[in-house]
């Protein structure tokens, strides 16, 4: 044989014209806006609640889908794909379970649906792991339901580029981002009213009918026009309400809760309600405050700016990374601005609410011998940092994470046990959510309270002998 010959590279028996792009998701223009609904659902009831103020003072039909449910975890691993993330299980199973319930209320065929219907939710930056798969998961999830081409609005992922040109129904412009950043607020307050009231309270069942009281005062308020004015007002008023609650002078042990954002801060089934559990069984917990997730991405993207000005390649470089500190920069002085303007208007003190927002950058210095800040990915060094924070001012520390998450379960967990061996004192629990196995999860939980209640007792008695 010649050597030419011998050489020779067979070309391959396929070749593949195009890269596959993913699925499509075609934009929604003006002339339909009256025809569309769009759905919407936010890791938290709440968040959603109050979001339907925007909806509704712009004219756009629109479906609250509200907290998640166990059942989501079962539509999204159904059509999902193998090895997601609960989260992710979560989401997109809420919103097939959706359509296949409006197929069924109203005898729509999919291609209507896929027609009539939008979803907008957050999602696709949440980790190295699965880092921007969360979008293209949701359009899987969906199309292969049978809802072909249904459209889908994403912050923080760049398939909004394509889906929203020139003439959409529907933009991520800065009222959106104020708005949605005041629901966020306002939900949070609500449930650092619930975790301030529930667990003292002489009437359990009174607090829940006051909070749902005040969910719908504010809900009015934001739906006004004027709610810049609106919402303080309602906020007074409803603090007011809050501090008049009769409650029972005890000391109660004190537990706080990290983790992964969903399973941290989900406050429903997507974390097995652990925040009521832990004040049903007679603890106090410190509320999870999503206004802090949110200035951590802030503050994420601002260490990436600055490291990416440090060693720019080129001047184009350096421009987009400066372009990007500016935005951080304003987009944080803007978070705390509204959040300490509408939190000195709410006074959580006035009935033992704790609203506060921990500084990152302290974090940041006390974490890093054991988690560099900038391993980015899940909460990055945050619940490694939080459990220094606290290891001498609670009497038990949770960190809850979702099933199959790297960063959290994988990384900062295997930290955490350098922090017990320096703090013995920290009486850890690290859980993982998993959309079923609730008993368990939560029976590992008690076992903790019962260890921070003698906790409490031995350190309360200590002290009377000092
Ligand atoms: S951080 Fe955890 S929950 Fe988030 S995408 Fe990664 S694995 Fe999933």
């Amino acid at each position: 044989m010649n050597p030419d010959q011998e050489l020779r590279v067979k070309p391959p028996k396929f070749v593949k014209e195009q890269q596959w792009n993913g699925y499509s998701n075609p934009p929604w223009y003006k002339k339909d806006k009256k025809k569309v609904t769009v759905l919407f659902n936010f890791v938290e009831r709440r968040k959603s609640y109050f979001l339907q103020a925007y909806f509704h003072r712009r004219g756009y039909l629109y479906k609250d889908l509200g907290d998640h449910v166990f059942e989501d975890v079962r539509w999204g691993k159904e059509y999902g794909n193998r090895m997601q993330c609960n989260p992710l299980y979560f989401t997109s199973g809420s919103i097939i379970k959706e359509l296949f319930q409006i197929q069924k209320e109203t005898g729509l065929s999919k291609e209507e649906i896929a027609k009539r219907y939008i979803f907008l939710s957050g999602g696709g930056q949440c980790g190295p792991c699965r880092y921007g798969m969360y979008p293209q998961e949701y359009l899987k999830v969906i199309n292969d339901a049978g809802f072909k081409d249904f459209r889908i609005l994403i912050f923080s992922s760049d398939i909004i580029q394509e889906s929203m040109p020139r003439g959409s129904a529907f933009n991520f412009d800065l009222m959106f981002k104020i708005e949605i950043l005041i629901a966020i607020i306002l939900a949070d307050f609500i449930h650092v009213a619930e975790c301030a009231l529930r667990p003292y309270a002489k009437d359990k069942e009174l607090v829940i009918k006051l909070l749902t009281k005040a969910e719908e005062t504010l809900l009015e308020a934001f739906k006004s026009p004027l709610y810049f004015f609106t919402i303080p007002i309602a906020l007074k008023k409803i603090s007011r309400m809050f501090s008049e609650v009769p409650k029972h002078k005890l000391q109660l042990p004190r537990i706080y809760v990290t983790g992964e954002f969903f399973a941290n801060l989900a406050h429903n089934e997507g974390n097995y309600n652990l925040r009521r559990f832990i004040m049903d069984e007679g603890c106090e917990v410190y509320p999870g405050l999503f206004t802090q997730r949110v200035l951590y991405d802030n503050w994420r993207r601002t260490r990436e700016a600055l490291r990416g000005i440090k060693y720019a390649k080129d001047r184009k470089e350096l421009r987009f990374y400066r372009s990007s500190l500016r935005k951080q920069k304003v987009s944080t002085a803007v978070v705390n601005f509204i959040y300490k303007w509408l939190c000195k208007a709410f006074n959580p003190q006035a009935f033992g609410g704790k609203a506060e927002i921990l500084d990152l950058n302290r974090l940041a210095v006390l974490g890093k011998p054991y988690y560099h800040p900038e391993i980015f990915g899940g909460e990055g060094n945050l619940e490694v940092a939080e459990a220094l924070y606290y290891a001498n001012s609670v009497d038990g520390f949770i960190s809850s994470k979702p099933f199959g998450c790297m960063p959290s379960s994988g990384v900062s967990d295997g930290v955490q046990a350098k922090i017990m061996s320096m703090h013995p004192q920290l009486n850890f629990l690290s859980i993982e959510t998993s959309g079923d196995n609730e008993i368990n999860i939560l029976s590992r939980v008690s076992m903790l309270l019962f260890k921070a209640k003698q906790k409490m007792r031995k350190d309360a008695s200590l002290k009377t002998s000092d």
